[in-house]
């Protein structure tokens, strides 16, 4: 099959072949990188990473309603499972993936030496996961406490959904957004004022740039085709198309599978994937909320540094992506947003977004006293 060319979209730069049209921006971040590097070494080297990734996805593989059911336990089940007496393997899973605020001491001093940089999934992590996608807001005492955390930690939200969308959800110009699973990735419009000067703006990083019309033909042959199929809703990402099934009865979730897989078999370019509660179609790119992670470490300079913590928190099974990274890497906090136990790769876990806020809240307290003392420090 053909290469693809994967371009990089700027302010001003259009999407055009990758090895022709790197652009070499200027300053855009608000964190001064550690060490050489910088954005335009990280834009040319994923210009000429960014490769497809044919056969990755789920369509056509042994997945269906039984795959749809192990990623989307429903309240129901998971209260016959605690009746059933689950309690035991939730205490097992607790053991291998302990709460990350009963283990704040042990990752803050993780931290020593190291620059934190926080990266947060949206639905289920920082809002609660509602019936209606459009309806997920996140409270303003989590925007306090995520615009806390970014005065002291460069923070990116990575999130399946559209950039513009949750950037409407969010609305704190100060962070880094990585859309549509990081195939969007946008520096900060406004910079934060204890780290920098400069205003950052402008996209960063579009790799799936050329796959633009063919998801917005594919969003509209879903719509139509789940239009019969009560309570399925259809979600154009941009970069991806969402097909969400919280609402429709378990009985239907096959027709939804059958229905999505029929419009991909005429798209081999697309792939599917499963989240929670929600089927989404990607491009055949090997791009990742992983890869968005390490884009923006390489972008901050962190590309291969050892005085970095990456603190990555996500509830969804695309957030795996990030925490295998991680432990490949060696490196970071990979934390799962969930109340049941769940095949993660993640090191720790947190309940709900309460527990996450509560965490972030934590992590602001601790810098502010590690702030005072050094200053207390250097008087004496
Ligand atoms: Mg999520």
């Amino acid at each position: 099959m053909a290469k693809p060319s994967v371009g990089v979209s700027e302010v001003g730069v259009s999407a055009a072949p990758a090895q022709s049209a790197c652009p070499c921006p200027g300053t855009l971040f608000p964190y001064p990188p550690p060490r050489g590097a910088g954005i335009a070494a990280a834009v040319r080297r994923k210009c000429l990473q960014v490769e497809l990734g044919a056969g990755t996805g789920l369509l056509g593989g042994a997945w269906g309603v039984e795959s749809m059911r192990a990623s989307s336990p429903t309240h129901a089940k998971a209260a016959a499972a605690l009746a059933a007496g689950v309690d035991d393997e939730r205490a097992a899973w607790m053991v291998r993936h302990p709460s990350a605020l009963g283990k704040f001491e042990q990752i803050v001093a993780a931290s020593e030496g190291k620059r934190i940089v926080m990266f947060l999934d949206y639905d289920g992590t920082l809002s609660p996961i509602v019936d209606d996608p459009d309806a997920a807001f996140m409270s303003e005492t989590m925007r306090m406490a995520v615009r806390s955390v970014a005065k002291h930690f460069p923070t990116a939200i990575v999130s399946g959904r559209c950039r513009d969308k949750v950037f409407e959800f969010v609305k704190l110009a100060e962070l880094y957004y990585a859309g549509s699973h990081g195939m969007d990735i946008k520096g900060p419009a406004k910079a934060s004022s204890r780290h920098a000067k400069a205003k950052a703006k402008g996209v960063l990083f579009q790799p799936a740039s050329e796959f633009l019309p063919m998801i917005e033909e594919v969003h509209e042959r879903l719509a139509e085709t789940t239009r019969c199929i009560p309570g399925a809703k259809v979600e154009n990402n941009k970069f991806c198309v969402s097909v969400h099934f919280r609402c429709v009865d378990e009985k239907m979730w096959g027709e939804v599978s059958e229905a999505v897989k029929g419009v991909l078999r005429e798209y081999p370019k697309l792939r599917l994937t499963l989240g929670r509660m929600v089927l989404e179609v990607r491009p055949t790119i090997k791009w990742d909320k992983g890869k968005a992670l390490e884009f923006l470490l390489e972008s901050l300079g962190f590309a291969d540094c050892t005085n970095v913590l990456p603190v990555y928190i996500g509830d969804d099974r695309t957030d795996e992506d990030a925490f295998k990274v991680l432990r490949r890497r060696g490196q970071g906090v990979g934390i799962l947003v969930s109340k049941h136990p769940k095949e993660t790769s993640a090191n720790y876990s947190l309940q709900e977004p309460a527990e996450v806020m509560e965490f972030l809240l934590r992590l602001v307290e601790w810098k502010r006293l590690s702030r005072s003392r050094a200053r207390l420090m250097s008087l004496q």
